[in-house]
C-alpha cells in the first residue's frame, strides 16, 4: 500500500471541487436489532467479523487526525450504534478531543432507556432517533420488530438526559407510512422536536427501492401545509442535508425535508464517512473506498494516515447519479456504510 505524499496540516481538508469537509460520520458496527424493510429486510445477514471492526483506540485516533485536518462534527452511527459494547467509553474519549464542536449519534433508540444518561454524562450532545411510524402495528411491519413502546420510552429517556434538541428521522415509503405525515408534524409541535422526513434512497439490501416507493419530500410538505402554514426556517444551516421549515403560528417544532433523491444537496455536502471496518467513503453512493484500517494496522504514523485521508477526500464525487441514468448501486448498503 504506497503512502501518498505527506502534506501540510495547515491546509483545509478540501475536495477537488472546493468543498471543505467538516463532518465525519463514524459507524461503530454494522449489526442491528431491527430489520427495517427499507434497510435490512432479511433475517439472514452476514455481519463483519469482530476482528475487522475498528477498535475504540483506532476510532479515536482517526477522529483526532480528522479533527486536526479541519473536521468539526462527529456523528456515531451504524448499524445500530448502541449495540456496540461500552459505547459511552468511546463517547468520553471523543468528546474531549480538542477542536471538536459537535458530537451526536443516530440510533433506533431501543437501548436509550439504559444508555441515554451514561451517554450524556460521557459528553454526547444530541441524538437523532429513527422513527418511521407512530402506529404500533405499522411499526412492527416496517421494522419487523414490535418495539414502538420501547422506542418511545427511549425518546423520553433521551429528553430527560438532556440530549436535546431531539431530531426524529422518518423515512417515508409510499403506501406504508406516508399517510402519517401530519401525525409527525403534530408530534413536532407537541414535543418541540425536529422531525426530518428522509427520502428513500437506493441503499437497501435487496431491491425494494423504486419510483413507486419513493415519496418526494415536497409532497409530504404540501400535505402538511394543507393543515399548518409553514415558513422556511430563519436558522437554516446551508450545509445541513435538510431544508427546514417552522410553523407560522409560532408553535414549537421544526420540520426538515431531506430530499436526497428529488433535490440533491451534493453541491453543499461537507461530509465523509468511516465504515465500522475502517474504510473512508466520500459519498453514500461511492463505488470506491479508502482503507484506513490497513494503514493503521501496518504501523503508519499520523502524518501518513493524514495524507491518506487528504488523498481520499480529494476524490470526493461531484454528485450522485440516482436520477440521471448513470446510477450504479454501491455494493455496501446503508447499514453497512453508516447512515
Ligand atoms: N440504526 C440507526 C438508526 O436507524 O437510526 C442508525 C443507522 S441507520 C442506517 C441511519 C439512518 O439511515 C436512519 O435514520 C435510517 O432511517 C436511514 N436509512 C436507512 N436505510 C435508508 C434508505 N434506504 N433510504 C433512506 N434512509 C435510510
Ligand atoms: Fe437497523 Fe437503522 Fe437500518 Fe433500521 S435503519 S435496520 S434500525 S440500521
Amino acid at each position: 500500500m504506497p503512502t501518498p505524499p505527506a502534506t501540510s496540516v495547515a491546509l483545509p481538508l478540501q475536495d477537488s471541487f472546493g468543498r471543505e469537509i467538516e463532518s465525519l460520520r463514524i459507524s461503530v458496527t454494522d449489526r442491528c436489532n431491527f430489520r427495517c424493510l427499507y434497510c435490512i429486510p432479511d433475517e439472514n445477514i452476514e455481519w463483519l467479523p469482530k476482528g475487522d471492526l475498528l477498535t475504540f483506540e483506532e476510532i479515536v485516533r482517526l477522529a483526532r487526525i480528522a479533527i486536526e485536518l479541519g473536521v468539526r462534527k462527529l456523528r456515531l452511527t451504524g448499524g445500530e450504534p448502541l449495540l456496540r459494547k461500552n459505547l459511552p467509553f468511546l463517547v468520553e474519549e471523543l468528546a474531549v478531543l480538542p477542536g471538536l464542536q459537535d458530537l451526536a449519534l443516530t440510533t433506533n433508540a431501543t437501548e436509550l432507556v439504559r444508555l441515554a444518561e451514561p451517554l450524556a454524562k460521557a459528553g454526547l450532545e444530541r441524538v437523532n432517533i429513527s422513527l418511521d411510524t407512530l402506529d404500533r402495528e405499522n411499526f412492527a411491519r416496517m421494522a419487523q420488530r414490535d418495539a414502538l413502546p420501547r422506542v418511545l420510552e427511549g425518546i423520553d429517556a433521551a429528553e430527560a438526559a438532556g440530549l436535546t434538541p431531539i431530531s426524529i428521522n422518518c423515512v417515508a415509503i409510499r403506501g406504508m407510512n406516508d399517510h402519517e405525515a401530519l401525525d409527525f408534524a403534530e408530534l413536532a409541535r407537541r414535543r418541540d422536536f425536529e422531525v426530518r422526513f428522509i427520502e428513500f434512497m437506493p441503499l437497501e439490501h435487496g431491491h425494494r427501492w423504486g419510483e413507486h416507493s419513493l415519496v418526494p419530500g415536497r409532497e409530504l410538505r404540501e400535505r402538511i401545509q394543507e393543515r399548518y402554514a409553514l415558513a422556511p426556517s430563519p436558522d437554516q444551516d446551508p450545509h445541513a442535508p435538510s431544508r427546514d421549515w417552522v410553523f407560522e403560528d409560532g408553535s414549537p417544532g421544526v420540520l426538515g425535508f431531506i430530499d436526497s433523491v428529488t433535490a440533491p444537496f451534493c453541491a453543499d455536502c461537507n461530509r465523509i464517512r468511516l465504515t465500522a471496518d475502517g474504510k473512508i467513503r466520500t459519498c453514500l453512493f461511492s463505488l470506491r473506498e479508502h482503507d484506513l484500517l490497513a494503514a493503521l494496522r501496518s504501523g503508519e504514523d499520523d502524518a501518513q494516515v493524514a495524507a491518506r485521508l487528504r488523498a481520499a477526500v480529494a476524490t470526493k464525487e461531484l454528485k450522485h447519479h440516482i436520477t440521471d441514468g448513470l446510477f450504479v448501486k454501491p455494493e455496501r448498503t446503508m447499514s453497512q456504510i453508516g447512515g
